[in-house]
């Protein structure tokens, strides 16, 4: 067996709740991801997907269906306080998963006073899965980075600090939207290419980023290097996650400091944190592209050169009114993979965070940066796809896209696959754009 591979990952395992059994289904017992709901006016809880339904924990604790011995932290959870939960460390999500998977499983004696605690997943809320403190961007596409500085220097995409270090930029968190949550339009500072000064409208070119949420778990006090041995422990588990971006603001703006309005209106994260027990059987070495300098050795770690990437299957789908009238289903346009697109690991990202003596708390958020494949058609923006809109892409009913139209809704999702494991996925992050409001 693999490191970190136990019972809870059996690909036979089968639970009583019918609907996780579906062979093509996001939630069966193998995954378990955490997210937080409420069902009407009700008070925010955390549940766990199974199936079609969430387990509500609030309901398992009070019908003391999971073991006594879990109960430190049941308490938070019940109370929809995911960030205490994750900061009792691995251990208790562990445990709190074991148990769950004995619970959930055919034949489970637990079965008769747990069944009375599902909800229907369709009747549910589902909001952000926990409180989110600071968020902190990423840029470890590698082949985003390459398209996207092609486009802007054809003869130096890559910057010289690239291959070495993790770049980042920190984001505000207070704009983090839980999936199916709208926005406006964002309105910006442009400076068309032929114009003496810059405006204010709003976006012309507005984009989508398929990238992944890393969860932070763990705590380091200020001034405190988490090695790269001990990074994993800081991280909960992975979402999908959609940096939503103004081109245009962007390009105006973006000298000498970086990203600022063009990315504050909206991201929208995924509601099911899937926890890192559950990828553990899709683990892998990153694919580094060849000619890379091996990375300093504060970044360097046997265990995570081998197995520290994740092997998520990525897809970008968009749906226009226009399409959503005609009848017409949301029509793919990118796909792509985490390992395959990341030049760091989530351990490195961690690591590097925190060298410097940064702290990060429970409920802090990493975005990994767009996640484009080798290929362009797996690119993970449309910036990529239509080349900087010289060459828009074609949509069923006989749309094109350069940049995103009001009406457009874009949804992410992820899947981990592979012989011998179970199937998992990651729900999905989805969100539209409203027309711009009037200024
Ligand atoms: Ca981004």
């Amino acid at each position: 067996m693999s490191p970190g591979i136990d019972a809870t990952h059996d690909p036979a395992l089968r639970s009583w709740v019918d609907s996780a059994n579906q062979p093509d289904g996001d939630f069966p017992i193998q995954n378990l991801p955490f997210g937080r709901f409420r069902l009407g006016e009700q008070p925010w809880r955390m549940g766990v997907a199974i199936g079609d339904q969430v387990l509500d924990l609030r309901l398992a604790l009070e019908a003391r269906a999971l073991p006594e011995e879990l109960e430190p932290g049941l308490l938070p959870l019940a109370a929809g306080d995911l960030n205490a939960f994750m900061a009792l460390g691995p251990g208790a999500r562990s445990a709190l998963r074991k148990a769950l998977s004995g619970a959930l499983a055919a034949g489970s004696q637990a079965q008769a006073r747990l069944a009375a605690c599902l909800v229907p997943q369709a009747r549910v809320e589902l909001g952000l899965p926990c409180v989110i403190g600071d968020y902190t961007d990423f840029y470890v596409g590698i082949h985003h980075a390459t398209a996207v500085g092609r486009l802007f220097r054809p003869d130096n995409p890559l910057l010289p600090n690239y291959p070495w270090v993790p770049i980042a930029y920190h984001g505000r968190s207070s704009t983090i939207l839980p999936s199916g949550h709208a926005f406006s339009r964002p309105w910006g500072q442009v400076r068309p290419p032929e114009a003496e000064v810059p405006e204010l409208r709003p976006t012309a070119r507005l984009d989508f980023e398929l990238e992944m949420g890393i969860v932070i778990g763990g705590a380091n006090a200020l001034g405190e290097a988490v090695p790269i041995e001990r990074a994993e422990q800081q991280v909960f588990g992975l979402t999908l996650f959609n940096d939503w971006s103004a081109r245009d603001v962007q390009a105006w703006e973006y000298q000498p400091l970086g990203p600022f309005l063009s990315k504050n209106f909206a991201s929208t994260l995924s509601p099911w944190v899937v926890t890192l027990e559950a990828l553990a059987p899709f683990r892998r070495a990153l694919s580094r592209p060849a000619g890379q300098p091996r990375p300093l050795p504060y970044l360097h770690s046997e265990a995570d050169a081998a197995g520290g990437a994740f092997d998520v299957q990525l897809e970008v789908w968009l749906s226009t009114e226009r399409m959503r009238a005609q009848g017409l289903g949301a029509h793919c346009i990118s796909r792509s993979n985490f390992a395959d697109a990341a030049c760091w690991t989530v351990a490195q990202m961690v690591t590097h965070h925190t060298v410097g003596g940064c702290a990060l708390r429970p409920g802090d958020l990493f975005g990994s940066g767009t996640l484009s494949g080798p290929r362009p058609e797996q690119a993970g923006s449309l910036l990529e796809l239509s080349q900087g809109g010289k060459r828009p892409i074609e949509l069923p009913g006989g749309e094109q896209r350069s940049f995103l139209q009001d009406g457009d809704e874009i949804t992410l999702r992820g899947l981990c696959h592979r012989p011998g494991a179970a199937r998992i996925g990651f729900g999905a992050c989805t969100a539209r754009v409203l027309p711009a409001v009037t200024r």
